[in-house]
């Protein structure tokens, strides 16, 4: 018997939470873009959350530098949605 309560519960506290760009905090978007740029080159970043460094989504895949995520407090970092909000929150 499955318990669907149970589940969804696991999903919405899961490691997997996506970050949205409000959570970061970031206050101009000069430095939302230089932050996304950071990852995009593969250099990687501090989590702007709790500071630790952001490690590849997909460790196997080392190409793909579009997703990160956070070994402190477990945020997804997908840097293609970060850029779509930040292009609808603070556009240029
Ligand atoms: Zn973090």
């Amino acid at each position: 018997m499955i318990d669907y309560r149970l589940k969804g519960h696991a999903l919405q506290r899961g490691p997997m939470k996506k970050t949205t760009l409000d959570e970061l905090g970031f206050e101009a978007r000069g430095e939302a873009v230089r932050f996304l740029k950071k990852l995009w080159t593969g250099e990687g970043a501090d989590c702007p959350v709790c500071g630790e460094k952001l490690e590849l989504l997909h460790k196997k895949a080392k190409k793909n530098v579009c997703d990160w995520q956070c070994p402190g407090c477990g945020r997804v970092f997908r840097t293609i949605h970060l850029l779509d909000e930040l292009n609808e929150t603070m556009p240029k």
